[in-house]
């Protein structure tokens, strides 16, 4: 059997705990704010390291993003990945999810021979789970979403295991295949140090493409060539405002049982 050619999509996302918006502006802030590995994506690097130790592969990892998504390139590389490509560009920005899912579809598909991609269910950023759907629908290629399990590569299809909400669904799709996944499929490992060194170092140098290496126009790229507009962001306001009563519990109690009273809210036996 050849080698499977597979392809993860990773995204570097902002460590989400810490993310706030700006009232004024409606955007994100992010200085300060640490970068992580999309956890999902995580998963997916884990999924594809382990079919390459079962069967063979060529694992490339794409992201698309500013220079510093380069780290998680980097880290899905110290994980096993052999090939990391980061799609970046001035032009890129502003994407909607069609316009990044044809910019990742398209360098997939620069990706000679490629049997697999896969993808993180949902980013924990932009949430919308859009993504590698939308890749498959580029591609042409079969897809199955919510991959809890890969059992195995039949000929030249694979078998997986989908969640569902109340049970589970096994699947067999033909490759080329696009799998989304889940958490639960495996446990990450963590990169090892000296594959890491090596991705430092340039010894498995990561290539930057931009949307002309991609063969895209200006204006199908980014923000023009998004199919939506975000008009407006913010974050819902408090619809009731609260009151916090000071003093000790006995106080407090006391405040309280008033309050309740006087507006008629206990039963006359208390
Ligand atoms: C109208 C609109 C305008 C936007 N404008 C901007 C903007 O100006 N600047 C900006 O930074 N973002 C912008 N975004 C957000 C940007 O489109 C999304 O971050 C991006 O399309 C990914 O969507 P998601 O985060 O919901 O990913 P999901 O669909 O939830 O991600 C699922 C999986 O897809 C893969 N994936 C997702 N994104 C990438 C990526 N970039 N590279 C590699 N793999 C990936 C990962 O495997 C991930 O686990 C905009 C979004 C919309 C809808």
């Amino acid at each position: 059997m050849k080698p499977l050619q597979i392809v993860v999509l990773v995204k570097q996302v902002p460590d989400t705990t810490e993310v706030k918006l700006d009232p004024k502006t409606g955007n994100l802030i992010r200085e300060g704010i640490k970068s992580i590995v999309n956890p999902d994506d995580r998963n997916a690097i884990e999924a594809a390291v382990t079919l390459k130790e079962r069967y063979g592969a060529k694992i490339t990892v794409i992201s698309m993003g500013p220079p510093q998504a380069i780290d998680a390139i980097s880290e899905a590389m110290g994980m096993g990945a052999d090939r990391g490509i980061l799609l970046s560009d001035r032009a890129f920005a502003g994407a909607d999810t069609w316009a990044t899912s044809s910019a990742l579809g398209r360098a997939v598909q620069k990706v000679e021979g490629f049997d697999l991609v896969f993808a993180g269910r949902q980013a924990i950023d932009g949430d919308t789970a859009q993504i590698g759907p939308q890749v498959a629908e580029f591609l042409g290629v079969p897809q199955a979403t919510y991959v809890c399990a890969v059992e195995e590569i039949k000929g030249d299809a694979i078998v997986v295991k989908r969640r569902l909400e109340d049970g589970f669904e096994k699947l067999e799709l033909r490759l080329p295949a696009l799998l989304t996944v889940v958490g639960e499929i495996n446990d990450p490992r963590y990169p090892s140090v000296g594959r890491l060194i090596d991705a430092c170092r340039e010894k498995a140098p990561i290539e930057i493409w931009n949307s002309a290496d991609l063969g895209f126009k200006a204006s199908e790229v980014g923000l023009e060539g998004s199919l939506t507009h975000v008009v407006n962001t913010f974050s819902p306001k408090a619809k009731r405002q609260g009151e916090i009563i000071p003093g000790g519990a006995k106080e407090v109690a006391q405040a309280l049982l008033s309050r309740l009273s006087d507006k008629k809210l206990l039963r006359d036996t208390l």
